[in-house]
């Protein structure tokens, strides 16, 4: 059944139709897809949601486009996973780690871009594209070809090699731009313009890419047995996710599926060499200052975020806090996430997980909150940032003597492995 939505001035309030807008006609202000919830609770449950397909469509009835055969390549559902030996580590008694890693393209961007590309088509389009600082890229190149349509790409030149790879294997046609994301963005707002009849994921159909991100956190109530964590940490790039996050929990509760959602509190996290929202937090004012980005955290490497002002709002009416980390605090994330609990992730989630470690440090996250931690992209993406601190601990002559020499090993356990890498 096709839903009855309509697209929401941020603003001033005033509603549009469904179509390929994404920014208010009187005021500017950014349009957000309006559902009528009395409408969804009456034909939503738990057991309505638990029937249907292990992924983001799960909560179709959440989502702004009802398509009965979705742009689906499977993003979603992925693991919920209870993290006692890093929670231990850092003396959280409660931690999970959402493990958005092993989504189809490797990263949390799956979920929006299939919602944007099934919307996209809904609506006509044949090309898709996107300015991205990478994963988006990749997304929409694989879900693109799902579809069966045409896409373009447009990255900053300096982008990790793995995500160009990724993107231009699946067909897409990538275009590295010189110069930062920032000026990436500008251009494909020009470009819109010039390729009316072009979906750009981030621009023309923004406002239902953003939807995808409340998957999140649909998931993790459902999978926390229908119960709202107390307190999410999130990486922010443009700030999408972290509003969407919140706005996932709320409707849980509109729609009478979960308690206590508006009590759940939602922590940023960002990279020390860019970290407009994190210092306009520090400094208690709601505006956002553009910077330009110096961070191995490419992925999150937005200057000027576009939801960086709801951002904030959310994460000081939430109770939140948010953090900025230094490259090596990332790189330290990275090693700690993988050592304790096996989950290798790309330089955003070190992000998250030296972030989670400064909120402990801080006060800001209690030892016994039920905390979630997203962890959005896979560490195969940014394998460069790890050069340096991982790679061989000995290279050997095929032979024991060399092998006695270079690993001493005490019992049965290895007691030095000297490393070599570099
Ligand atoms: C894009 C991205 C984010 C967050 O992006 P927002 O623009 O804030 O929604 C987080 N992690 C990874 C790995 C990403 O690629
Ligand atoms: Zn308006």
């Amino acid at each position: 059944m096709e839903q009855a939505l309509t697209l929401r001035c941020r603003e001033c309030g005033r509603e549009f139709e469904p179509l390929a807008l994404h920014v208010c006609d009187f005021c500017f202000g950014p349009l957000e897809v309006a559902y009528d919830y009395e409408a969804i609770a009456r034909r939503v449950s738990r057991a309505s949601i638990e029937a249907g397909p292990t992924s983001i469509w799960r909560y179709r009835d959440l989502l702004p486009v009802a398509d009965e055969h979705p742009v689906d390549l499977g993003a979603g559902f992925t693991p919920l996973v209870r993290a006692d030996r890093l929670g231990a580590h850092l003396g959280l008694r409660d931690l999970w780690i959402k493990n958005d890693t092993l989504n189809p393209t490797g990263s949390f961007k799956d979920r929006v871009v299939s919602v944007a590309l099934t919307k996209a088509r809904q609506l006509g389009f044949k090309v898709a594209a996107c300015a991205s600082t990478g994963n988006l890229a990749s997304s929409v190149a694989a879900h693109a070809a799902k579809a069966g349509m045409e896409s373009v790409v447009l990255v900053p030149s300096n982008l990790e090699s793995a995500k160009v790879m990724m993107a231009s294997v699946y067909g897409g046609t990538v275009v590295a731009v010189e110069g930062s994301y920032d000026d990436v963005n500008r251009l494909c707002a020009e470009l819109t313009s010039e390729h009316p009849s072009w979906a750009f994921v981030n621009v023309n159909v923004r406002s239902y890419y953003a939807e995808g991100s409340k998957t999140l956190a649909f998931e993790v109530a459902e999978q926390l047995g229908w119960t709202a964590p107390d307190h999410v940490v999130v990486p922010i790039a443009s700030g999408s996710q972290l509003t969407k996050i919140h706005k996932g929990f709320r409707e849980l509760g509109l729609v009478g599926l979960v308690d206590g959602t508006d009590r759940v509190r939602i922590s940023g996290a960002q990279a020390l060499g860019c970290s407009p929202v994190a210092t306009a937090f520090a400094e208690g004012t709601d505006i956002v200052r553009p910077v330009k980005p110096d961070t191995i955290a490419k992925s999150l490497a937005i200057g000027n975020p576009a939801d960086g002002y709801y951002a904030l709002k959310v994460i000081a009416e939430t109770g939140g806090g948010c953090a900025a980390v230094a490259d090596d605090e990332i790189l330290e994330g990275i090693a700690l996430l993988a050592r304790t609990e096996g989950i290798f992730a790309e330089t955003a989630g070190g992000v998250t997980i030296a972030s989670l470690a400064r909120l402990v440090a801080d006060g800001t996250i209690r030892p016994d909150e039920r905390v979630v931690a997203m962890v959005t992209g896979h560490g195969l993406k940014t394998i460069e940032a790890m050069g340096g601190v991982a790679g061989p601990s000995a290279t050997i002559a095929a032979t024991l003597d060399a092998f006695d020499a270079a690993i001493q090993v005490e019992g049965d356990l290895i007691a030095t492995a000297p490393r070599e890498h570099s």
